[in-house]
């Protein structure tokens, strides 16, 4: 155990943000750098609150069954190299996860039943960097080659944990990604204040010097048939995500300046990039309106405060939920709460400088749906005036929840220029009457998630794969489909979900295959197919 009595102590105390201020004049990462030696004290520190209870609910509740109180001791006590030994034993990129995951392990901490948890995700943050900075992340040679070959269609998180643990394994092991760019959502959804691309570049490196190929720019199915590979590989792992966009199905969703979000993002992705210097959607003096509540949504409001537009409002369907996690979401399940990301805290301290303005009708949908609608503010005077003042005074929220879109207007152009909308009836979603406001709409962007892949993929179309009734690849119990040697893993066969439980997958996948290879593994398997949080 670390501290026996740390979580009596220390307060909790999370890894530092820089200054909304600061972050929206850049795309560098929000959280202060994570290599910065100045914060490992705090981090042990805080790992001194791990109570290492006898049945450890994190551990249970991390996809990966990260061993987080053993490194939390380790931790603790400095031994950095100790802790990243076991926190590589089961995770593969603990450097994406430290920094993107909603962090169930933490809701499941014992000490959140009646207090603050263990700050799980900075301190695997903080190992991980550790890990690069002490050589644990060295390229590892696979033993002595197997003699055995796996194509791998998809380079998201799913399908680079599964490359890794079967070119680890002995395999040949070859990626397969149509982008131009391997990553999958972590190199064109995510932008990179989230994550910067370096630390994925540094990734595929290490799995490039392992002996993991991979072939950018091919699109499996079209530009290469499936048939071809399954000819030249022993056995084949599509990972090719959860990339089919729900829809808007609005009166106005034609009309110019309507975009879907993943239309969006990796513009903004590809400018940081050195792509190109000016994104073919931009959000650069203009009033933006974007549709959904989630990560993606979230995404969209920093990368246009970071473009400068001139205001941004965020409309979530779903109620705005409570602070505290209420009766229906006892512990220890992930509840539904009110969160702030870094975007929307970036986007309240911009609307505390803001002079009233559309905050105005903002705060009116929030409290009764009767407000006036206010004319536009000016965004580019409010971060100029947030620098000069610091911190201070916080805005409203750039969300409003309850909130159904009605229609679209367009201006004599045919480009978008309103919205409608009215407040969503908790019980069924539907407008409520006499609730009806217009606000100004220049840009409009849609995050209403995901709902499994592509149907029109040439790659599906080719191998004819069966789909669940959900829209997934069907899959058994060991990750294969109906056809002998053709194994499906990550979003492609859970649906859109985490990047924690992608790399699941990947690793359970790449058990399996090597099973199918050999015969038998020695390889970990931390999930089944049919694995799911613990909901009530
Ligand atoms: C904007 C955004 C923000 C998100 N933020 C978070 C977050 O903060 N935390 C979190 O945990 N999760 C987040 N997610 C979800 C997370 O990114 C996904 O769950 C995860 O990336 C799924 O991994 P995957 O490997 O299954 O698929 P993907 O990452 O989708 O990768 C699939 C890859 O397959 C490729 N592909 C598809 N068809 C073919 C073909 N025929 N041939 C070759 N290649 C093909 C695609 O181009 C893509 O690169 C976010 C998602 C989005 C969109
Ligand atoms: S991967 Fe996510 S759930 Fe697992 S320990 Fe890290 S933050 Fe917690």
């Amino acid at each position: 155990m670390a501290d026996p009595k740390g979580f009596l102590t220390t307060p909790r105390q999370t890894w530092p943000r820089r200054s909304a201020a600061e972050r929206v004049a850049d795309w560098n990462e929000v959280n202060e750098v994570y290599a910065g030696q100045h914060l490992l004290p705090l981090v042990s520190r805080q790992a001194g609150r791990c109570m290492d209870c006898g049945i450890p609910f994190c551990h249970d509740a991390c996809p990966l069954g990260n061993l987080i109180p053993d490194w939390n001791d380790l931790a603790f006590r400095d031994t950095w190299q100790a802790a990243a030994e076991r926190l590589l034993a089961t995770n593969n990129f603990p450097e994406f996860t430290g920094r993107l995951c909603p962090a169930p392990c933490e809701s499941a901490c014992v000490l959140a039943i009646d207090s603050e948890p263990v700050t799980i995700k900075n301190i695997e943050a903080a190992i991980a960097e550790q890990a690069w900075r002490l050589g644990c992340e060295r390229p590892l040679a696979p033993p002595g080659p197997s003699g055995r070959s796996v194509a791998i269609v998809g380079s998201g998180p799913a399908g680079l944990a599964c490359a890794q643990q079967l070119t680890r394994a002995g395999h040949r092991v070859a990626v397969y990604e149509r982008d131009d760019r391997i990553g999958g959502l972590l190199r064109y959804g995510i932008p990179g204040f989230r994550l910067e691309k370096r630390l994925l570049d540094r990734r595929i490196d290490q799995l490039r010097l392992e002996g993991t190929e991979f072939h950018a720019g091919v699109t499996v199915g079209a530009d290469l048939s499936a048939a071809e590979l399954r000819a030249r590989y022993d056995a084949l792992v599509i990972a090719v995500g959860a990339t089919c966009r729900r829809e808007l199905p609005v009166p106005g969703r034609a009309l110019d300046g309507v975009h879907q979000a993943m239309e969006y993002l990796p513009l903004a992705n590809r400018v940081l990039e050195g792509d190109f210097a000016t994104p073919a959607i931009s959000a650069r003096g203009k009033q933006v309106v974007i549709v959904g509540g989630g990560d993606t949504a979230a995404d969209c409001l920093g990368t246009a405060l970071r473009q400068g537009a001139l205001g941004v409002t965020q409309l979530d369907i779903n109620p705005r939920p409570g602070e505290r996690r209420t009766a229906e979401q006892p512990w220890p399940v992930h509840p539904k709460t009110y969160r702030l990301t870094a975007s929307h805290e970036e986007a309240q301290a911009l609307a505390g400088r803001w002079d009233g303005g559309r905050d105005g009708a903002r705060d009116g949908a929030r409290q009764g749906w009767d407000a006036p609608v206010a004319d536009a503010v000016d965004m580019a005077d409010a971060v100029d005036a947030l620098a000069m003042a610091g911190e201070g005074a916080a805005g409203a929220d750039a969300r409003i929840f309850s909130a159904a879109t009605l229609r679209l207007e367009g201006d004599p152009q045919g480009g978008v220029a309103a919205l409608h909308l009215a407040e969503a009836a908790p019980a069924d979603r539907r407008p409520r009457p006499g609730t009806q406001q217009v606000i100004p709409a220049e840009l409009v962007l849609i995050a209403l998630g995901f709902c499994g892949p592509e149907p029109d993929s040439p790659l599906l179309g080719e191998l004819a794969l069966a789909l669940t009734p959900e829209g997934t690849l069907a899959r058994d119990s060991r990750f294969a489909t109906r056809l002998d040697g053709v194994f499906v893993a990550g979003d492609a066969g859970r649906g859109q979900s985490l990047i924690v439980w992608a790399i699941a997958e990947g690793r359970a996948a790449a058990a399996a295959v090597d099973t199918y290879l050999t015969g038998a593994t020695a390889l970990p398997a931390p999930i089944t197919p049919t694995d799911r949080p613990l909901v009530v």
